[in-house]
This record gives C-alpha cells, structure tokens and sequence, in this order.
C-alpha cells in the first residue's frame, strides 16, 4: 500500500468517529496475539499529548496499527526524529502524518509570550518559529500558528536527512500534515 492509500483509510476511520461510528478495528484477542510476535505499523503519527487527541482513537484504529509520538505541540527534537527514522526504517511504515490541534495549550502558551516556569520553555522555543509567522492581530491565531507549526514539522520531516529524506526521495514515504477539530471531531488536511 502507498503512503497515500493509508492516508485514505485513516481518514476514513476519522470519519467513522467523528460521526459517532467507530469500529475499533483489531482490538481482539487473535489481533493481540498476532501483534505479539512482532509490529509493522502502517502509519506513525506525530501528535499532540493533549489527552483529547489520541491518534488511536481519532482515526479508529487498533493494535499494532499506528506508531504514536506525542510530545505536547507536536514538535521535532532529536529523539523524536530517532523514533520516526526507527519505523520508517525498521518497521516499515509508509506515512507520517503529522496531527496538530484546535486551542492546542502549548501553542497557546508559546503565543501568549512571556516567561515559561521549567522546561515548558523549551516548548515554547520549538514552536517560535510558527509564531513568528502569524500577526499577533490575526483572529484566532492559536488555531492558524498550530496549522503552521504542522507545515513547519511536516516540511522538516521531509527535507530531514540521511533517512527520511531518502524514502521520501524515493518515493516511498509520505509525510502528511492535518489538523484535528475538537467541536467536530474532524481531521482537515492542512498539506
Ligand atoms: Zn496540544
């Protein structure tokens, strides 16, 4: 299946949620001990830590179907770039998608400015550049930042060599960027 196939059928199973008819694939007792034995997750996914965004869920999927990071803001660091790199190469995974997220906290705070207290800091540092990019005047500028900070991502993802960036060359790796609709429940692609 190509990365974009897969996309396909993780936007299907959103659609199913998002209209209240989830089928929880593969969550069985055969599904489990199948996975048991070893993973090929189809997709990975980079998402936000907020507790009300888990991929699993969203996009109706089971075991051993999709390789979550999640990081509040979604953003790129070294171990995170590893844990991509270790599924594209290892696992086999054909698509990366990207998921930010509507009034997503740590865009907010990193818009908001100011002083971070510990380590949020350095969240709010990785997504400064999406900042930047959207006017402090614009309307609902959380919710454009966070669609930013995932074109952001997504293209840095792409262009992230020696690894990622030789699949996608190759034609072999999709990286996909969307947003997640809190009210709806909807994924919108962003890119
Ligand atoms: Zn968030």
């Amino acid at each position: 299946m190509s990365g974009n196939d897969i996309w396909q059928e993780l936007l299907s199973g959103n659609k199913r949620f998002a209209e209240g008819n989830p089928t929880h694939p593969n969550q069985s007792i055969a599904r489990r001990q199948e996975m048991a034995k070893g993973q090929n997750p189809r997709a990975a996914v980079l998402a936000c830590a907020d507790s009300r965004v888990s991929p699993e869920i969203v996009f109706d999927q089971g075991l051993g179907d999709l390789f979550v990071v999640r990081v509040a803001g979604n953003v790129v660091n070294d171990p995170i770039l590893g844990s991509l790199e270790y599924a594209v190469e290892h696992l086999g995974t054909r698509l990366i998608v990207v998921l930010g997220h509507q009034r997503c906290g740590a865009v907010a705070a990193a818009c908001a400015g100011g002083e971070a207290p510990g380590h949020i800091g350095s969240l709010v540092q990785a997504l400064a550049p999406a900042v930047d990019k959207i006017s402090a005047s614009e309307e609902g500028r959380v919710d454009w930042v966070a669609k930013e900070n995932v074109r952001m991502m997504a293209k840095s993802l792409r262009s992230c060599g020696p690894i990622l960036e030789k699949w996608v060359r190759q034609g072999k790796l999709e990286v996909a960027g969307a947003f997640y609709d809190l009210d709806t429940g909807a994924v919108e692609i962003v890119e």
